[in-house]
């Protein structure tokens, strides 16, 4: 029986900036895209016919992540098999670690592996730029996550330039236990008002010239004025970390999680500490930056 395993990386927004809302009702962003080491993994198995999709995942709700022709993984295989006429079937089991619904991209990374995991067992030798072409029709953040690293991210998203990697730091994780809609946050963002834009352009540079600082003093997100609105927690998840050595904290996409930046190792396991000692968030990770082209067993 074939079988393989793949990771299906999260990300966070270094930098969140609506440029303006689209007669479409989209939106019109300029951001930042980083990918961090915490990934969901996909067990991929060939059988005789049709997709299955298996989901577990430690305290996850029932039906929280569907196992059904909603998961994106099933609507990324099922895109890619007819497109390319597969008679054959597969299963496709999710291990979810990734938390859902929550400004990481789980759902579009998920489907940006499965992708690679059909394209690998069916040996159909499809590029990245054509799998990208078909992965912007399951969503925006899809292409992104197929090509992972650091990357500004302009249009409703889909249009990218990969950037120099990131320089290296520890990064804190946190959601609080909540689950925010992605739909909510944008109906509530009035982009024509906003008092601030990030720069963004200064942002591309510092990762260019490799700038932490650069990098830090610039992280900004206009999606935090909807959210943190909603969910207090969220700033005082931010201060938490700021308090504890954090060089900046912010919210990733359109939230709940935060994600604070350290450059000592020492400074960013107090604040993990400090953050599970709260009780301010259920899932917390310390992690970092991770560029999945260059990270081994995980080419498509
Ligand atoms: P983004 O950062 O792209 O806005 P998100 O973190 O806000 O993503 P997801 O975790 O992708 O949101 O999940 C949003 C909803 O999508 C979930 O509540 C779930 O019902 C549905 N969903 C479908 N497929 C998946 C999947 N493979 N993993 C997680 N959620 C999925």
């Amino acid at each position: 029986m074939e079988t393989f395993t793949l990771k299906a990386y999260a990300k966070v927004n270094l930098g969140l900036d609506v440029v303006k809302r689209l007669p479409n009702g989209y939106h019109q962003v300029k951001m930042i895209m980083q990918t961090v080491g915490i990934y969901d993994e996909l067990v991929f198995t060939k059988k005789e016919q049709g997709i299955t999709v298996t989901v577990e995942g430690e305290g996850l709700p029932e039906g929280c992540v569907p196992a059904d022709e909603n998961n994106l993984i099933y609507k990324a295989a099922r895109q890619m098999m007819e497109h390319y006429g597969v008679a054959e079937g597969i299963h496709i089991h999710l291990r979810k670690k990734i938390p859902v619904a929550a400004g990481m991209a789980g759902g579009s990374t998920d489907a940006a592996a499965t992708y690679k995991g059909v394209n690998r067992m069916f040996r159909l030798g499809v590029t990245e730029e054509e799998i990208c072409q078909m992965a912007v029709q399951v969503g925006a953040d899809v292409p992104y996550c197929v090509k992972g690293g650091t990357a500004l991210s302009e249009g409703i998203g889909e249009i990218l330039t990969m950037l120099p990697d990131a320089p290296a730091c520890h990064v804190l994780v946190a959601k609080p236990d909540i689950a925010v809609s992605t739909k909510f946050v944008y109906e509530n963002l009035h982009a024509d008002k906003l008092q601030y834009h990030p720069d963004i352009d200064g942002m591309v540079e510092a990762i260019g010239a490799g700038s932490l600082d650069g990098v830090t003093e610039r992280m900004a997100n206009v999606l935090e004025t909807v959210t943190i609105k909603a969910y207090p927690v969220i700033a005082q998840i931010k201060e938490l970390m700021e308090a504890h050595g954090a060089k900046r904290a912010l919210m990733s996409g359109s939230g709940p999680t935060v994600f604070g930046i350290y450059d000592q190792e020492e400074q960013a396991r107090e604040g993990y500490q400090a953050m599970c000692r709260s009780g301010l968030a259920r899932q917390v990770f310390l992690t970092g930056f991770v560029n999945p082209a260059k990270e081994d067993g995980n080419a498509g």
